[in-house]
């Protein structure tokens, strides 16, 4: 079964977030529990947090099928220490927040060394962030997911992916998200069916399907290898469809959040219809 959606906005509430995603017809959604370009956010107050609860049974999303976002502000590889705590600790409030919600996923950027460390000891700085983040939370699978390599953000490679997930001492709450641009941009190709079997092919022997926990479905703007992120709406973009028909197919994507991050909202009801269609 596949579980198809977008990341959609929580304005008004994340209670809000659950109704818009069932006008779509999703049967998957993101979010952001709380603004994403701030550190500080009121903690959510019982209230929230039931409609938020019921609203999920009314419209039937389980945890399963909820990948929640963390803020675009937490480096968790971040080179200087006292940058570093604020980080863990926004980190921490973040999978505390989904704990509260009955969600089981926290999707996350795994962060950048700012060209002031090296990449393995970035790497290493972030599972060890995961680590103590973990450490504090009950629950809550912090899952990775892949960048196109911008600036100094480190995760554009599956060796990335990997090698975070090997410092991480709880692997049953650790796994990872791909998405479909950002692969694309950090120099896996997808535009053909071939390239998706042989991208995916690494993917399984880098990093292994047992840890993917969700999908950004997202073609590009930003040419192929670029490490330029850009998204575009599914077929508009130097991908094209085919990964995204490919994808749906396939029984490896089944059972996680597979979510649409396209850039224009008005018409993810009809990406998504045209994904379950393309299933069979
Ligand atoms: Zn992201
Ligand atoms: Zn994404």
């Amino acid at each position: 079964m596949k579980y198809i959606g977008a990341h959609v906005s929580a304005s008004g509430g994340v209670d809000q977030a659950v109704l818009r995603a069932h006008e779509i017809e999703a049967t998957a959604f993101a979010l952001f529990t709380k603004n994403q370009r701030q550190w500080r956010a009121a903690p959510l107050s019982k209230e929230v947090i039931a409609a938020f609860r019921n609203a999920c049974e009314k419209y039937h999303y389980s945890a399963a099928q909820i990948l929640p976002h963390d803020s675009f502000l937490i480096n968790l590889g971040h080179p200087q220490e006292e940058a570093l705590e604020k980080s863990r600790l926004a980190f921490i409030d973040e999978l505390q927040r989904c704990e509260q919600l009955g969600l089981t996923l926290l999707n996350f950027h795994p962060g950048s060394h700012l060209q002031q460390i090296d990449e393995d000891a970035c790497l290493k700085r972030i599972a060890e962030s995961v680590n103590v983040a973990l450490d504090k939370t009950q629950g809550v699978t912090a899952v990775i997911e892949n960048t196109a390599g911008q600036g100094s953000n480190l995760g554009f490679r599956f060796e990335h992916l990997a090698a975070i997930i090997d410092g991480v001492e709880d692997k049953s709450r650790i796994g990872v998200c791909i998405d479909t641009c950002h692969a694309f941009a950090g120099g896996y190709d997808l535009r053909t069916e071939e390239d998706c079997v042989k991208t995916f092919e690494e993917f399984g022997r880098v990093v292994g399907f047992e840890y993917l926990r969700g999908m950004h479905l997202n073609d590009a703007k930003s040419a192929f290898a670029s490490r330029v992120d850009r998204h575009h709406s599914l077929g508009e973009g130097n991908i094209g469809n085919t990964v995204f028909s490919w994808l749906m197919k396939d029984a490896r994507f089944d059972g996680i959040p597979l979510i649409l991050e396209t850039v224009n909202p008005d018409i993810w009801k009809d990406e998504i219809a045209w994904l379950k269609s393309q299933q069979v």
